[in-house]
């Protein structure tokens, strides 16, 4: 374990779990009605961004969770999970339908650490990729 792991009273925080969006955070967005039918009839090929493949990479070998959240439609499932297969991105979990509004995660100080915060939203511009992303 990597000393930025430690927290103040010595333990070692486990490793994070990353919540991320799919189309336009991982892959590129779909801009045409042809693009959003190859999602809806299976023959989708997702392209994906900038320094996407060595972040989900540099997670992986950290033993950290993935879990993708999308606004695409559940009915798409079989779709989106073999077209995810083929780009070759793993996860934990597909969580589908969340809608195309803001979106939250809310979690709980540990105790004894008050201070430090246990959630954290980035914000990326749509298809720009994790080039200049820093976690
Ligand atoms: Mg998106």
């Amino acid at each position: 374990m990597e000393k930025e792991n430690l927290i103040d009273n010595g333990e070692y925080l486990s490793p994070p779990t990353m919540f991320l969006d799919i189309d336009g955070t991982l892959v590129h967005f779909p801009h045409s009605p042809e693009e959003y039918k190859s999602i809806a009839n299976g023959t989708e090929k997702m392209k994906l961004l900038p320094g996407v493949r060595e972040k989900l990479w540099e997670w992986e070998t950290k033993g950290c969770k993935i879990i993708l959240t999308t606004g695409r439609r559940e009915m798409f499932r079989f779709e989106t999970e073999r077209a995810l297969k083929k780009a070759g991105i793993g996860y934990d979990q597909l969580v589908m339908s969340c809608g195309c509004g803001h979106r939250y995660i809310i979690n709980d100080r540990k105790p004894g650490n008050d201070k430090d915060d246990t959630a954290y939203a980035i914000n990326v511009d749509r298809d720009e990729g994790f080039t200049n992303l820093e976690i």
